[in-house]
């Protein structure tokens, strides 16, 4: 593929980054983004974590891109002086029946090539986070914290700087093959380019029907809300702080998260939304709703995860964020935490209602859909652009 012009769907990291590779590689790039800005959704709503790769089945995508992701963006950000900090992180058990699985994740990130990883004791917790408790945990000390927005911003200089073109305010509708090249249709216009990837996010979904890709996949819009701690008692908290993840739910559950610009936050639980782009608490979007509610898949889904969403309905309320941050942080009080937002999350699902764990991307001729890009892809994002551009398109 020497010298073709390439249209990127999407400005969020993993559209920055698969643009600014492309863009290096001497191609003639164009993103269509429909925001006026990037990284306005996922990517610009997220918790900021780099990810060592502590939790993936080994040989998944997941796992192999996650390392791969956390040297690509640790030595982009140092080049281009984007804020990172390696803060680590603590998972940590509470109670004696979550040692096995804590065990279990210090097998698994060391199988990953995860550096520095050990089990340590409630001593060793307090050494690391004075305001923590907990029965053990593993400390991963490459953990870091990054600024996401700075990053995917970054990555779209280096695309005008190549000579590439960003076109905002330019949603894409779909995209069509018409002789050897693929048209991409827009708004605004749209064009014919050589190759297309698309990296739509929570949009992914509906761009590939649209553009004759088979529907499943399917993306469900699950929120997560954040609180965030009062300034005077961030100093409580020096890195990151996780459950033991529950085995019956696909999220990691409500940690403490130092985030790179000195805010702590508490967050997020994981529900179903009425919207896949509404950021408030009343968002509702009749036709995501409709969406979601008429397919068969989300019910079978539904239908087998009964337990677990009655239990994360129990996590709703302001209370279970402060019981949540306070067995982590006993000292953590209601008054020193406010409401601070959310996120929405792109969980893709297959027909049968199973949840996708793993990256997906797939290539219809020369068009690539990125169809499964959760947590961590933030992380991933430098080595899901170098999967696309040095595996995929060159095969
Ligand atoms: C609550 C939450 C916490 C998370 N925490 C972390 C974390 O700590 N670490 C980590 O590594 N990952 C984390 N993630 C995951 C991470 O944020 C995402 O995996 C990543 O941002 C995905 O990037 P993306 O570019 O695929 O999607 P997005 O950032 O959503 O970008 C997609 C872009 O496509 C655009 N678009 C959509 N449709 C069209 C169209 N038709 N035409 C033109 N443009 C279109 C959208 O406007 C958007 O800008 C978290 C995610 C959430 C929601």
């Amino acid at each position: 593929m020497k010298n073709s012009s390439v249209a990127v769907v999407g400005a969020g990291i993993i559209g920055a980054a698969t643009a600014a590779l492309l863009t290096e590689h001497g191609h003639s790039v164009t993103v269509f983004e429909k925001e006026q800005s990037a990284a306005a959704h996922q990517t610009g709503h997220n918790s900021g974590v780099v990810h060592a790769g502590l939790y993936y089945e080994p040989g998944s995508l997941k796992a192999r891109l996650t390392r791969r992701g956390v040297e690509l963006l640790h030595e982009y950000c140092e080049r281009r002086g984007v804020a990172y900090q390696a803060c680590g992180k603590l998972v940590v058990a509470h109670r004696v029946d979550q040692l096995e699985r804590l065990n279990h994740i210090a097998e698994r990130a060391r199988a990953n090539g995860v550096p520095g990883i050990e089990v340590v004791d409630a001593e060793r917790i307090r050494e690391i986070e004075p305001n923590s408790v907990g029965i053990a945990a593993v400390h991963s000390p490459s953990t870091a914290i990054v600024d996401y927005p700075g990053v995917t911003r970054s990555l779209l200089d280096d695309v005008v700087l190549g000579g590439g073109e960003l076109r905002f305010g330019d949603r894409v509708t779909r995209v069509t093959k018409r002789g050897r090249q693929h048209v991409v249709e827009s708004e605004r216009g749209g064009g014919a380019f050589d190759y297309v990837i698309v990296c739509g996010g929570l949009q992914s979904d509906r761009i590939a029907k649209k553009s004759g890709a088979d529907p499943y996949p399917a993306i469900v819009p699950f929120y997560g809300d954040y609180f965030e701690l009062a300034a005077d008692k961030t100093h409580l908290v020096n890195g990151l702080l996780y459950p033991v993840p529950d085995p019956a739910y696909p999220f990691l559950g409500v940690h403490l998260t130092r985030m790179i610009d000195g805010r702590v936050t508490v967050g997020p639980n994981a529900f179903l939304s009425f919207a896949r782009e509404g950021y408030t608490r009343w968002s509702l979007n009749i036709g995501d709703l409709w969406q979601t509610s008429t397919s068969a898949a989300f019910w079978r889904f539904a239908s087998q995860n009964m337990r677990a969403a009655r239990e994360q309905i129990a996590t709703a309320s302001k209370r279970s964020f402060v019981e949540g941050a306070q067995e982590f942080v006993p000292e953590i009080e209601a008054s020193d935490m406010k409401w601070g937002g959310r996120g929405i999350r792109a969980q893709a699902m297959n027909r049968d209602g199973s949840l996708l764990d793993d990256f997906a991307i797939e290539r219809i001729d020369n068009a690539v859909f990125v169809r499964n890009a959760p947590s961590p892809a933030a992380t991933s994002s430098l080595a899901i652009a170098e999967h696309i551009v040095e595996q995929m398109l060159l095969q």
